[in-house]
């Protein structure tokens, strides 16, 4: 009844232009561009599914146009998938104005606001959580669809019918998981070359760190000492103490810049410990409360249980306080900050959640740069150091990041057996 072959060939139109994105343009241009790129090339698979449909051998004719669509709004974003749903109410209204319209600007546009409402969820989360969302959204478009049909068509053989239903529903979700997972594969496969990049890059920095930081870290001491005495003298005028003071933030700054420097730079396994991650973390936490209330920021504290990693606790400290303090940093008035912890596998996974500003896909990938700063008192090395150590471990930082909605920093540790 169903034949294969004629559904290999609307995988095939719904595959090719993934493919042919991810394969030569992915990697160039910005990130608009790329969505349009990738929205008009969702608008082609859309009009090759709808111009050769699947067809049953009961005669009923089908197509797959909900894939190309809903990918249009996952990973193009909600202006190309309204430009792919514009489409499809267009190429369908050249077809023909009959009931088929009617039905497809009924499915359609209910499917768009629900689809609207899980995009921003939609890019912060993992690749099983993504295929069911994908899954659910899928199903509801094709539900309602069907619920069009049946309107439409009041008298039926019951047992086409069945086998009708079958066949829609089961081609429509096997092919979205097919398509969500080999998308995410080759995101993967581009974010982990560009990962590369940067790790090579912080080597090469690292080192030239080494030799710098140290022969400027004593010329600053003799400077702070000197300061140091100076401010110590009797009759100075209030604008040279304020010079002074100025002196002395500044070179408390140059200082900062060196350690986290000089961090960089030191020797991989130097004073490895077992140490609790969550004795450690919840430490950090107590410093960093009354900096984050200070700015009406409460830390949600879920982090329990017992997780040892072999590390230096120094260096650990300084991965979690640089993340917690750009959480609180990314907030502007009230907000929060929860910290998760859990286990998977052989290593344990820390999450930090802000609702701050957050970031966009251009700003992630600038993270780890060195100097990358937006703030204007900022260093633009926490997060270059944070990177390194948890290289250094074995371990990973993965960031998601939504703008106006949040940031989650995961960091994963690899346990000591
Ligand atoms: P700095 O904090 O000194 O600016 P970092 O390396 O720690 O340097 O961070 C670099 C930049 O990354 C920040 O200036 C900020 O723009 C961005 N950033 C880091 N963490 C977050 C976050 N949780 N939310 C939003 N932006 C962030
Ligand atoms: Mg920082």
């Amino acid at each position: 009844m169903f034949s294969f072959d004629n559904y290999l060939f609307a995988l095939l139109v719904v595959l090719v232009p993934v493919f042919v994105y991810y394969s030569f343009l992915y990697k160039k241009g910005s990130p608009q561009k790329n969505a349009i790129t990738f929205g008009l090339l969702c608008c082609l698979s859309i009009f090759l599914s709808m111009t050769y449909p699947l067809e049953l051998s009961g005669g009923q004719i089908y197509d797959l146009r909900t894939i190309p669509w809903l990918l249009a709004y996952l990973y193009g974003g909600i202006n190309m998938g309204l430009v792919a749903t514009a489409f499809i109410f267009l190429y369908r209204f050249i077809i023909g104005l009959d009931i088929g319209f009617i039905i497809t600007l009924f499915a359609y546009s209910l499917s768009s606001i629900t689809v609207y409402f899980f995009l921003q969820k939609y890019k912060m989360v993992e690749l099983t959580e993504k295929l069911k969302i994908s899954f659910l959204l899928t199903l509801l478009n094709t539900i309602l669809v069907l619920i069009g049909l049946g309107y439409s068509y009041q008298h039926f053989d019951q047992t086409i019918v069945f086998d009708f239903v079958t066949y829609f529903l089961v081609s429509h979700l096997l092919t979205i998981l097919i398509v969500i997972y080999i998308i995410e594969t080759l995101q993967e496969k581009e974010q982990n070359k560009s990962k590369l990049l940067q790790a090579e890059r912080v080597k090469i920095i690292g080192e030239m760190a080494a030799s710098v930081a140290h022969e400027v870290r004593n010329p600053l001491t003799v400077v702070k000492g000197f300061i140091y005495i100076f401010k110590t003298e009797k009759n100075l005028t209030t604008s040279q103490i304020s010079s002074l003071e100025l002196m002395d933030t500044e070179l408390q700054r140059a200082e900062t810049i060196i350690h986290n420097y000089l961090s960089l730079a030191k020797s991989k396994t130097s004073d490895m410990e077992k140490i609790d991650v969550i004795e450690l973390v919840q430490s950090v936490v107590c410093v960093m409360n009354s900096y984050a209330l200070l700015k009406g920021i409460t830390i949600v504290n879920n982090l329990e249980g017992s997780y040892y990693i072999k590390a230096n606790r120094c260096e650990v400290n300084q991965v979690f306080l640089n993340i917690i303090k750009n959480g609180i940093e990314s907030i502007d008035g009230k907000g929060h900050l929860i910290l998760r912890a859990s286990k998977k596998g052989n290593s344990v996974t820390i999450s930090i959640t802000d609702n701050g500003k957050g970031m966009t896909e251009e700003e992630v990938k600038r993270l780890g740069s060195p100097f990358y700063t937006t703030k204007d008192y900022g260093t633009g090395l926490g997060t270059m150091v944070c990177y390194k150590i948890v290289d250094n471990l074995q371990g990973e930082i993965k960031v998601k990041s939504s703008v106006n909605v949040g940031t989650t920093f995961s960091i994963f540790l690899p346990l000591v057996r």
